[in-house]
């Protein structure tokens, strides 16, 4: 398929509203784009990360930016999207495979043992949160991208460096305060996002071959939307469904919600706020059933569905646990639970798909379900478990850390 000359963002009338922060954005590409002959995109699927890279291809189709030799872009599947991001990134991809070889497009996964239901429900480990349990980023997003840069790198000559472009964005602050933070938690970020930046250059093998660029640092978010809404939707820029991207956030009210994007039902996330905005769309209210599985993660972490170790806990090195009655793992029959709720959910989402000839839900597939049934019923167990230790809401004499017992009070 060809594509018919695309209009130039930056001739004529149709400018950007911020067109600094544009010029900003092509001054960074043109200085470091062309020392690089193999690009790269860490793609969440999430606004700033789709924004950058529909950009820079819109950039060299008009001829901006010189063309790079290759564009990769990984886009990261933690198969906990949310539906319609997932549905457009689906879209974007398409679009990028139309544009010739010289892009080349890969969806990244964790292993299936690896993956956020399956780790959950097969291996026992509770759901994640914000204090001692955060395994979730780097392991559903941070390494299996790592990894999947490092496979790409070994069809680059050793003598040169990949520019990874991240649509890391911290707004005119950054540029103010000359601070990059990588917290991935606030309102309007997509969670990995920092991460994919501070944690890529610094994994194990891939260590001084990627150069990093965050071309749309300091953009305001008001830039992204005016990006896809407005402009990249349209055929002088690319055509791209972009526009599902920013009514997944909220619409023509997205500037105000703002809403922060990453797993369905994000144990981390305070609230579910894009959840809840994209199901305010009558197109995509038939995924009200999704409400279910935030409360479900916060009932796994209860003690009755965990076990905890009964007494002081010594550890490999000889030392004892800081915490000597840690709770830990979820319980067969807990998992077996989360496991019938999330199929529920996901079939009364798909029950109404059907109904409504919508997009299905697949947040859990008949592979990962034969998974999570064949580690329960293998008896899997996290390291450092091995199941004989009494559940979490089992009365117990009270263990310190320095090995001193408070009988229970009976
Ligand atoms: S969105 Fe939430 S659950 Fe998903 S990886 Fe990020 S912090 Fe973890």
């Amino acid at each position: 398929m060809s594509f018919r000359p695309q209009q130039d963002l930056f001739a004529g009338s149709s400018r950007l509203v911020y067109d600094d922060a544009v010029d900003l954005t092509l001054q960074s590409l043109q200085a470091y784009g062309p020392q690089h002959d193999h690009w790269a995109v860490a793609w969440s699927g999430g606004k700033d990360s789709t924004c950058v890279l529909t950009l820079i291809v819109h950039l060299i189709e008009v001829g901006r930016l010189p063309r790079p030799k290759t564009l990769s872009v990984f886009y990261a599947d933690t198969r906990q999207e949310l539906p319609p991001l997932a549905a457009a990134a689906g879209e974007v991809m398409e679009g990028l495979k139309r544009r010739g070889n010289w892009i080349r497009t890969e969806i990244v996964r964790a292993p299936l043992d690896k993956r956020f239901l399956v780790y959950i429900l097969g291996r026992g480990v509770p759901p994640p949160n914000n204090n001692t349990l955060r395994w979730c980023t780097r392991q559903i997003k941070v390494d299996p991208m790592a990894a999947a840069v490092e496979r790409a790198l070994t069809s680059v000559p050793d003598s040169q460096q990949v520019l990874m472009i991240t649509g890391v964005r911290q707004g005119e602050s950054a540029i103010r305060d000359r601070r990059i933070e990588m917290s991935c938690g606030k309102d309007g970020a997509e969670c990995g996002q920092g991460w994919y930046q501070k944690t890529l250059p610094e994994a194990k093998g891939i260590r001084g071959r990627i150069a990093t660029l965050a071309p749309i640092l300091h953009w305001r978010v008001c830039n992204v939307w005016d990006w896809l809404k407005i402009y990249a939707p349209m055929a002088d820029y690319g055509g791209w469904a972009t526009k599902v991207v920013a009514d997944a956030y909220g619409g023509d009210e997205a500037e105000e919600i703002n809403a922060r994007t990453g797993c369905i039902g994000c144990p981390l996330a305070s609230k579910e706020k894009a959840l809840e905005t994209i199901l305010l769309n009558p197109a995509w209210s038939y995924l009200s059933p999704l409400l279910g599985l935030k409360p479900l993660y916060r009932e796994l972490r209860e003690p009755k569905h965990r076990l905890r170790k009964a007494g002081a806990e010594i550890l490999k090195d000889g030392s004892m646990a800081k915490n000597p009655q840690r709770m830990g793992p979820l319980t067969f029959e807990a998992r077996l639970m989360g496991l019938a709720r999330v199929l529920e959910i996901q079939a009364a989402c798909n029950e109404a798909a059907e109904r409504l000839g919508r997009p299905r839900l697949d947040i859990l597939s008949a592979e990962e379900e034969a998974r999570i049934r064949e580690l329960i019923d293998l008896g899997t167990w996290p390291d450092g478990w091995d199941g004989d230790e009494p559940t979490a809401d089992t009365p117990l004499d009270l263990v310190f850390p320095d090995g001193s017992v408070q009988p229970l009070l009976m």
